[in-house]
């Protein structure tokens, strides 16, 4: 039986000896830009010759890697591969899948600085935030080796007199596994790995943007003894190949992570029954947010500032659970305003393989351009506090931006934009400032600052997001410890590192046995 688990901890930078291994750890992952990858299903590398690069959004001059992409034909094959895959991988015992998450965690533990730099290199991410990334990689498969063993256990049931029952859990067959970009390694290796502990096999159709990441991860499972077709890596854009995987008869659920736009059609597709299909498939979506944080009058002004600054503008707002709103009440809104504004004009923006880098860019010119117009459309919204163009046109710099006085029903105020985009909101009472926050499509995350143990217990009943955070930032949520997952248009509130998340992945049996 594997130790309790523990969150593995995060890397200090502070030292130089921790610095030049990361620096290091960059110069390799350097020297290997430009390297080609390819779909691998049933363990074979099928090089396609149809290349799609991988862009440093921090420089758009350098290509990470050139990636093969996948066409219908090898989507066709890689679901037919795994689910021939299926039939030896359920039948591991759930220690020995197990087994083979926790090894994967220990050969990531070995090769920690070698991942996150790559998450520098083709994400942005700072060094800090690639470290938590990694790190929370290790965790979820240290976590859901666990929840594995423990679902394993005999489960309790009452008891009758004259009969044995027993309820195990099962797996459900080939899922697709699709996850976004901004976690490029956490939420894929959590995805694709509660999958499969549960005994399932999976196709990866990882997000274009990071699939080099996707691709060294897959590699690192076989490295760790997961057998030929139990992960079968399938880059390939989402708009050609997603529709083909999601609506195979053979596909039994589907695990997706990223926007509500394609989280919907995806949902929509999957409730199709077609010809051959023996089942109702699974739909798992965890899509955006439109996240708050609301300071009350009498709270800790320069703790609410700085975990706003945070949450806001950490890894570029590029966060599901970012904060895009501050709902500050009235008597505190200016001095909350001016503390923020304070703590961003101190950020630095640049490139993030510098370790002094605090804001990095935005994944790529899709984004750019979207960003942009959004912050636009707040010129005529708000008023400008901080930010309001772009940085250095090498990258996709975009500074973090600041707007006050934008109106609860202003689009700023009601989509995602998912950038450095903050907007302020003034509310004259809490039930108001609890109003605005819960007036939103999203309700994945929140935050509320206040001395009033009223104010937080009214909150902790009205605040209506999956994961509601009292005097501390919205973003950070850890393995175990804040199982993860939103409300409404947010998602299906799956509770990723929670003890709920593998029952999504199984179904229960149940034998009753005469005696
Ligand atoms: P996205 O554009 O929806 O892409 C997500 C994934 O879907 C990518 O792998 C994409 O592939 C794929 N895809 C695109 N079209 C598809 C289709 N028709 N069928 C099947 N798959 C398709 O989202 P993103 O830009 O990567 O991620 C940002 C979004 O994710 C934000 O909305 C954010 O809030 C959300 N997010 C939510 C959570 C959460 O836990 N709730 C966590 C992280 C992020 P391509 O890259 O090839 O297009």
């Amino acid at each position: 039986m594997p130790m309790t688990f523990r969150n593995e901890p995060f890397t200090s930078f502070a030292g130089e000896t921790e610095q030049e291994a990361f620096r290091a750890a960059l110069r390799q992952a350097r020297a290997a830009f430009g390297a080609t990858y390819a779909p691998v299903v049933g363990g074979e590398r099928i090089e396609t010759g149809r290349f799609a690069a991988s862009v440093n959004p921090a420089d758009r001059g350098q290509i990470v890697g050139q990636v093969h992409q996948a066409d219908l034909a090898l989507a066709e094959r890689a679901i037919r591969t795994a689910a021939e895959a299926f039939g030896a991988w359920r039948d591991y015992s759930p220690a020995a899948r197990a087994r083979s998450l926790y090894k994967a965690a220990a050969i990531l533990r070995r090769r920690k600085h070698e991942f996150s730099a790559w998450m520098v290199l083709e994400a942005g991410k700072t060094w800090a935030e690639a470290d938590a990334d990694t790190a929370e990689a290790i965790d979820f498969m240290e976590f859901y080796g666990r929840e594995a063993e423990r679902l394993a256990e005999r489960q309790p049931l009452a008891r009758i007199p004259g009969e044995d029952n027993e309820l195990t859990y099962i797996p459900l067959g080939v899922g697709v596994v699709i996850p976004p970009w901004n976690f490029p390694l956490a939420i894929l290796a959590g995805m694709t790995t509660a999958a499969i502990v549960c005994g399932n096999t999976v196709v990866v159709k990882p997000a274009t943007p990071t699939q080099v990441v996707a691709a060294r991860f897959c590699a690192l499972l076989e490295e760790a003894g997961v057998p030929a077709g139990v992960v079968n890596y399938l880059p390939g854009p989402g708009s050609q190949i997603g529709d083909y995987l999601v609506d195979h008869p053979l596909t039994r659920f589907v695990s997706f992570t990223g926007s509500r736009e394609v989280g919907l059609r995806i949902n929509e597709r999957a409730a199709v029954h077609r010809p051959g299909q023996k089942w109702i498939k699974r739909v798992v979506a965890e899509m955006g947010g439109k996240d708050a944080i609301v300071v009350d009058a009498d709270s800790d002004l320069d703790a609410a500032a700085a975990a706003i600054a945070a949450s806001a503008f950490g890894f570029a707002g590029q966060k599901c659970s970012a904060c895009s709103r501050a709902i500050v009440l009235a008597d505190v809104y200016e001095e909350v305003l001016g503390k923020v504004a304070a703590i961003t004009a101190g950020l630095t923006l640049g490139d993030p393989a510098d370790v002094h880098t605090d804001v990095g860019p935005v994944i790529d010119d899709k984004a750019f351009a979207k960003i942009a117009e959004y912050i636009e459309i707040g010129k005529g919204e708000g008023r400008l506090v901080a930010g309001g163009s772009a940085g250095d046109p090498r990258g996709f710099y975009l500074l973090p931006t600041i707007f006050a006085d934008v109106g609860r029903d202003a689009r700023l105020a009601r989509e995602e934009i998912f950038g450095p985009v903050l907007a302020f909101l003034r509310a004259s009472t809490f039930d108001e400032a609890l109003d605005i926050a819960n007036d939103t499509d999203y309700g994945l995350t929140g935050a509320v600052f206040s001395r009033s143990r009223a104010r937080l217990e009214q909150a902790r009943e009205q605040f209506h997001a999956g994961n509601l955070y009292l005097n501390r930032k919205c973003t950070g949520a850890l393995v175990g410890v804040h199982p993860f997952g939103g409300f409404n248009l947010s998602g299906t509130d799956s509770k990723a590192g929670g003890r709920d998340y593998l029952l999504l992945f199984s179904q229960a049996k149940v034998v009753s046995e005469r005696l």
